[in-house]
C-alpha cells in the first residue's frame, strides 16, 4: 500500500528535525530510522529529497561508513 502524503510530510519532518537538532553532524538513514524508530526504506527517498534543496542540507559520510545528511552550521 502507497502511504499517504500525510504520512511522508510526517516522516520528513521528523527527519528533517533530527538533522536541525545536531547541525553538522552527519546521519545515514539506517542511523536515523534507528534513532526514529522508522523504517530505512521510508527515510532513504526523504534524504535524497532534502539532498537536492541543499543548502542548508549536505551530503557527507554518516559515523558509521555509508553516505549520509547534515544541516550545515550557521
Ligand atoms: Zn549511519
Amino acid at each position: 500500500m502507497a502511504k499517504s502524503v500525510a504520512q511522508l510530510n510526517l516522516t520528513e519532518s521528523l527527519v528533517r528535525g533530527a538533522l536541525q537538532d545536531t547541525p553538522g553532524r552527519v546521519r545515514c538513514a539506517i542511523c536515523l530510522a534507528r534513532e526514529l524508530y522508522l523504517l530505512p526504506g521510508d527515510i532513504m527517498p526523504i534524504l535524497t529529497t532534502l539532498a537536492e534543496r541543499q543548502p542548508p542540507f549536505a551530503t557527507g559520510a554518516c559515523g558509521c561508513g555509508g553516505a549520509g545528511l547534515m544541516f550545515l552550521l550557521r
